[in-house]
């Protein structure tokens, strides 16, 4: 019986793979089978990770890019559709975040953070959904956040962003779906990386999410790497519109 979790013969471009989520999720989904083809700003680090996974036997290569300028975003997703005859996955998890009372919040940091966790997600989709629509198939992921269902203080843009990938989500999902395309996020609760690590090392922000999640526990990005490539695969070949909490059960929970 073929394994319904099976990647084999599949493209997925992975934004934001240099580190954290995006390269736990480029991981799982080389191990799986997939060709992966690794984003973020800075080819170089992009090429050692690539290297890593050939090392391990696995197919990968870099595809680097800046998601937050349309155009350039457009181009390096052409490209790598060229090199590998097509996008079958898309993983939009390219992320930032600015920390700051609202009283002094900036619309250039507004625009900073929406242009790279909302409006870039909706640019790669559009895009990378043409190619899977003319194939009939095609899987988008995108990284949504708790703090796109709750809201924690010094964080509206960053809050305002996530509650938008989950309703672009649900968008795509009403368009793509009748052409063969499902998309699907997956909202993360506390996992430990570089964009939590000021978090991490605050004793108290450490103990209130070891309280609060059920689990006891920070979240591993493998974590979020095992659910993407479940919503990539044929395994989740029903699911679509979907956001998908992996959070401990921090949510589900008072
Ligand atoms: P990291 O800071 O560890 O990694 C962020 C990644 O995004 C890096 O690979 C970075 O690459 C890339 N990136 C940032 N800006 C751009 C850009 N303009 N163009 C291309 N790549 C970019 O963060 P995490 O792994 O923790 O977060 C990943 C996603 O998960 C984000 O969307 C985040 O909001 C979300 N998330 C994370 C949670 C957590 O607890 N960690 C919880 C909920 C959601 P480079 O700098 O090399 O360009």
């Amino acid at each position: 019986m073929s394994n319904p979790y099976s990647l084999e013969g599949k493209t997925a471009l992975i934004t934001g793979a240099s580190r954290g989520l995006g390269w736990a999720t480029a991981r799982a989904m080389a191990e799986a089978g997939a060709h992966v083809a690794l984003n973020g700003r800075d080819p170089k680090t992009l090429a050692v990770r690539a290297d890593e996974l050939a090392a391990a036997g696995y197919a990968a290569s870099v595809a680097a890019f800046d998601v937050a300028d349309p155009e350039a975003a457009g181009a390096g997703l052409a490209a790598a559709a060229d090199r590998q005859g097509g996008i079958d996955i898309l993983v939009s998890n390219a992320g930032i975040n600015h920390r700051e009372p609202l009283e002094t919040y900036s619309v250039e940091d507004w625009r900073r953070i929406i242009d790279t966790n909302l409006t870039a997600y909706f640019v790669l989709a559009r895009d990378a959904g043409r190619g899977m629509v003319e194939r009939g198939w095609g899987r988008i992921i995108v990284t949504g956040s708790i703090m796109g269902q709750i809201a924690r203080p010094g964080l509206p843009a960053y809050v305002a962003a996530k509650g938008g990938v989950h309703a672009l989500t649900r968008a795509l999902a009403a368009e793509l779906g009748p052409k063969g395309v499902t998309c699907n996020a997956i909202a993360p609760g506390y996992i430990a990386t570089e964009m939590t690590a000021p978090l991490a090392a605050d004793p108290e922000f450490d103990a209130m999410v070891k309280r609060r999640a059920p689990l006891g526990r920070w979240g591993r990005p493998e974590e979020i790497g095992a659910a993407a490539v479940f919503l990539a695969s044929d395994a989740a070949s029903y699911v679509n519109g979907h956001v998908l909490t992996v959070d401990g059960g921090l949510t589900a929970v008072l």
